[in-house]
């Protein structure tokens, strides 16, 4: 499945579902079957534990066996702001990497964050530290 409006709008709906009028950031993905996998991030009062959004629903695509093949993350500062579209960080890009570089992430529109654009992997990062191994 390709990274769509539908996926988009599952990450707001768990966003507003979750973290009603206020500050909050869902990510939802979808697998090559077609399902809908959606987690929330998490961030422990205490200490640097916190999680990112995307961390839950791809522990649960492993957990599953299934293969992830877009991913979309959402975010509003508190429940005045608007919902932005945010681009995986390095960390969870490096997650998503697992399932191949063709894999697509919701970016920011430059001129609007609350729009977003399908990229893959590979166009988010092209200078991927794995692409040395596989041009030799
Ligand atoms: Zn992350």
């Amino acid at each position: 499945m390709r990274l769509d409006q539908s996926l988009v709008d599952a990450a707001r709906d768990l966003l507003e579902r979750r973290f009603p009028g206020e500050e909050g950031i869902a990510a939802a993905m979808y697998t090559e079957d077609g399902a809908v996998l959606t987690s929330v991030y998490f961030e422990p009062e205490w200490g640097s534990g916190m999680l990112c959004a995307e961390t839950g629903a791809i522990c649960e695509a492993e957990k599953l066996g299934k293969r992830v093949t877009a991913s979309a993350c959402v975010s509003r500062l508190s429940g005045d702001d608007p919902v932005l579209i945010l681009t995986p960080c390095g960390i969870c890009q490096e997650r998503l990497f697992h399932w191949g570089p063709d894999l697509e992430v919701a970016v920011p529109d430059p001129s609007d964050p609350t729009r977003w654009r399908a990229k893959t992997l590979k166009e988010v990062q092209p200078y991927y530290w794995v692409n040395a191994f596989e041009s030799t």
